[in-house]
C-alpha cells in the first residue's frame, strides 16, 4: 500500500494529491506550483484581461496581429538609449515598442550603440 503524494498548492494553500496539479517539467518535483483548479481559474483571468484589453484599446488591431512576437529588451545598461527611445517615441505618436521595432528595422539602433 503506497500513501498518495501530497503537495501543497503555493496560491490557495490547500494540500492536494499530486494528481490535482499538472505536470510541468521544469519543476522538481515534474508538478506545476499550483493545483489544476488555480491554475484553470488563473487560465480564464488572463483570457477575460486579454478580451478587455483587446477591446479597450485603440490600436487592437496592430496589437492582435502581432501577439506572437514577444520583445523583450534590457534596458539597465542603456538608461540614455532608453530616454532616447521614449523622447522619439513621443515625437513620433509611436508606443516605445513600436519605437523599437522601428529603429531595429532602420537598423539605427546598432550604430546608436
Ligand atoms: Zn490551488
Amino acid at each position: 500500500m503506497t500513501k498518495p503524494k501530497l503537495k501543497t498548492c503555493s496560491k490557495c494553500k490547500v494540500v492536494k494529491p499530486l494528481s490535482a496539479f499538472y505536470k510541468d517539467s521544469g519543476s522538481p518535483d515534474g508538478k506545476c506550483y499550483w493545483c489544476k483548479d488555480c491554475t484553470t481559474q488563473r487560465q480564464k483571468e488572463l483570457e477575460e484581461k486579454k478580451m478587455t484589453k483587446q477591446t479597450g484599446e485603440t490600436s487592437s488591431k496592430q496589437v492582435s496581429k502581432s501577439e506572437n512576437l514577444i520583445l523583450k529588451i534590457d534596458f539597465t545598461h542603456y538608461q540614455e538609449l532608453y530616454e532616447k527611445l521614449m523622447n522619439q517615441a513621443k515625437k513620433d505618436y509611436r508606443s516605445p515598442d513600436m519605437q523599437v521595432l522601428y529603429w531595429i528595422g532602420q537598423k539605427n539602433i546598432i550604430e546608436e550603440v
